[in-house]
């Protein structure tokens, strides 16, 4: 899109979409009359995470800003209403359902790509206003296993405990279960950079993805073994001799335990499981135990899973005993998806969290908050349902008969998503706040038009833990509200929990930089400690790294370097074992189903299934198959395929590869479709679904 005269200088601000948050120029220019307004976007070279770069998804993004894509109108029952005649109603209907089901008779959802200030204010909003324990959001089906993960070994969850520019200089790179090369571009160029610097790239993947094809090497384990392959590295590492005794037993705790647990994944014994070479792992371990500086990376293909967090543990194992974290150039680090998925983690619209990365059960943490909010201790809920068991619960005996959900789109994103969408279908209200209708907003009662990314001010927190500014390019356009505005609007409807308590009004600002000088206070002390980042930090720094606990402080890039967080500053090695996963292949069932993105949408595709230049990338689902499978089914590329699991079926165009597996298909998960199949089962710990893995079949259609 380009604008022939832009109006006002451009904002330098940053993407709507993935983690990376790619530092972009919006300009807008004037709208002439009866004309719709213009956009012009342009990369920022002064973001070290894109440095210049942007993927297609990045330079289309104006194309949501503009045109008729978007709500304007509140609608009430499907028809249009004022703002007043909408919110009076979710008021009423909200006041209804908590006198006669109590407090959690009404639940909140919210979403990962809300900024800080949005996911703060809408986690005081539930405990404060509604008093309601339930709680969630959709990053809990991200990167909530990793969260898991890193918080029982380091005892902080800090995506990349490192700056991204750190990669170049590393020696070597495993990365399992991540596909940046389609999911975002921009990242490649730090392993790219590393790789002409002399540095090796490996990567674990079921298929031979984009980002795969530049490996120096690819482990291609069976869906659901990626468990028994780190296990496996571990086992290889340390009979080769490649354990740092030294940093063990200067900077750890419990190796002996996971050394006698993994005496019994011996290489062949893992490649019966896996499918992956013996010569292939000695490899890997060579290089990686070889390396002066190394980093081990995980992504969604290996933490969407019911055993997720013993997954990302046993990598953080093998990273622990390879002596990685907490050097300078070298670690673990979780690649987190969503825009804000890492500060969306720590504001309190997690069911077990309050703001600073809190525990909700912690009576310290439960003493600061309340303090901040003006409120008894006593007020706060407790913990409450995870995500997928709270979408399961909605509209059942006992379940919430209200739900207020913020940027998501669970019928499509959410797992069994036909069954998500009839507990949805059968509530007495559902409210939705996005800026189009979504599939999920189509089943609402009320429809609630918010502003976006460039017509608003937040700040978001990026894969590194690096706090960045979103700056205003445009007006949102007339009709619309931000939902700071709107949750202000309901909590001064729906009064607070005691008469004569906080002004609600005030309690509940409209302006971001209100809310994150809140939220800088409900954090201070806490793991996620913003209390020495302003607004002011932000854009003359381009972005600060917390914890960051006083503005005298410089923010921690690298916060293990001298400790962990862990009470004694040690890391913790946990055993872990393999298992298979919940759903695995039989006669009825005999095909492995694998759900991922594709380069040119993101996430449930709410809003790049809008754009017309992506659209003509791709625009419908297809299901990716091996030859050797296409030829058995006698199915062709552009013929139409029926999957099929134990929850649902759908259709899919066929799409022919000799990259993926001949045991595997491939779905991408932007459309409805690959959800209706995959399996809910959770993990014990993160509670994050078996999206990675199911059983499925295939049938021709006609
Ligand atoms: Fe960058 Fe991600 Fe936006 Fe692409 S989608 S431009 S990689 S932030």
């Amino acid at each position: 899109l380009s604008a022939p005269a832009p109006v006002k200088a451009p904002a330098a601000t940053h993407c709507p979409y993935c983690a990376l948050q790619c530092g972009m120029n919006v300009a807008a220019g004037a709208p002439e009359e009866g004309a719709d307004r213009t956009v012009t976007i342009t990369p920022r070279e002064d973001v070290p995470a894109n440095a210049g770069g942007l993927c297609q998804k990045g330079w289309t993004a104006g194309e949501l800003l503009t045109g008729g894509r978007r709500l304007t109108t509140p609608l009430l029952h499907g028809e249009p209403a004022s703002w007043d005649e909408a919110l009076d109603f979710v008021a009423a209907r909200i006041r209804a359902l908590q006198a006669e089901h109590g407090p959690d008779g009404v639940a909140v959802f919210g979403g990962g790509g809300l900024t800080n200030e949005k996911a703060y204010l809408l986690g005081k909003f539930a405990r404060m206003v509604l008093r309601t324990s339930q709680i969630d959001y959709n990053g809990r089906f991200c990167m909530s296993s990793a969260a898991a993960a890193s918080n029982r070994a380091f005892g902080m969850d800090r995506g990349l405990p490192f700056p991204i520019t750190d990669l170049a200089a590393a020696d070597a790179v495993l990365l399992a279960g991540g596909n940046m090369a389609e999911t975002m571009p921009p990242f490649v160029r730090h392993l790219a950079a590393m790789r002409q610097n002399g540095g090796s790239l490996i990567v674990t993947d079921p298929r031979l993805t984009a980002t795969a094809r530049q490996a120096d090497l690819h482990l291609q384990p069976t869906p659901g073994t990626d468990l028994a392959l780190a296990l496996g590295l571990l086992h290889l590492a340390i009979a080769e001799g490649h354990a740092d005794e030294a940093y063990v037993a200067e900077r750890t705790n419990g190796f002996d335990a996971v050394r006698t647990s993994v005496a019994a994944w011996w290489p062949e014994r893992v490649e019966r499981i896996t499918g992956v070479p013996v010569s292939q792992m000695r490899r890997a371990v060579a290089i990686l135990g070889n390396a002066r500086r190394a980093v081990i990376l995980t992504g969604r293909g290996v933490e969407q899973h019911a055993k997720g967090t013993d997954t990302v543990t046993a990598f953080i194992n093998l990273a622990l005993a390879l002596g990685l974290p907490g050097r300078p150039g070298s670690g673990y680090g979780c690649v987190t998806g969503q825009g804000n998925g890492q500060g969306g983690r720590e504001h309190g619209q997690k069911a077990d969290q309050l703001p600073g990365y809190r525990k909700i059960d912690d009576p310290a943490a439960r003493e600061h908050v309340a303090r901040v909010w003006g409120i008894d201790p006593d007020d706060l809920p407790g913990p409450g349902r995870s995500a997928y068991e709270l979408l399961d619960a909605l509209g059942t005996a006992g379940g919430p008969r209200g739900l207020l959900l913020f940027g998501s789109n669970p019928v499509i994103s959410a797992p069994r998503a036909g069954h998500v969408a009839e507990r949805l279908r059968s509530l007495d209200l559902l409210v939705v706040s996005d800026l189009v209708l979504s599939e999920t907003a189509a089943l609402a009662d009320v429809v609630l038009p918010s502003a976006q990314w460039a017509e608003e001010e937040g700040t978001m927190t990026n894969l590194e833990g690096r706090v960045l500014l979103r700056r205003r390019a445009l007006p949102p356009p007339a009709g619309v509200r931000t939902d700071l505005e709107i949750l202000q609007a309901l909590a001064v409807r729906l009064g607070g929990p005691v008469p004569g308590g906080p002004d609600m009004a005030r309690a509940f600002s409209t302006e971001p930089r209100e809310v994150f000088d809140e939220l800088r206070r409900a954090s201070a002390g806490g793991v996620a400690d913003y209390a020495g980042i302003t607004y002011e930090r932000i854009a003359a720094e381009t972005g600060v790294f917390w914890p960051c606990p006083d503005t005298g402080h410089p923010g921690t890039p690298r916060p293990f370097l001298d400790r962990f967080a862990t009470p004694d500053g040690r890391a913790r090695f946990v055993p872990v074992d393999h298992r298979p996963p919940g759903e695995d292949v039989d006669e009825e069932y005999p095909l492995y189903l694998t759900t991922g993105r594709v380069l040119a949408h993101y996430q449930s595709g709410a809003q790049t299934r809008r754009i017309d230049a992506l659209n003509a990338v791709v625009d419908e689902t297809f299901v990716e198959l091996h030859p050797d499978l296409a030829e058995r089914l006698e199915a062709a590329p552009g013929q139409t395929l029926r999957v099929i699991s134990r929850r649902g079926e759908t259709e899919g165009v066929v799409r022919v590869n000799p990259a993926i597996r001949a045991d595997t298909v491939f779905m991408p998960f932007h459309w409805a479709g690959a959800n209706l199949l995959t399996n809910p089962e959770l993990d014990p710990v993160s509670r994050m679904p078996e999206f990675k893995v199911c059983a499925v079949r295939l049938e021709r259609v006609g």
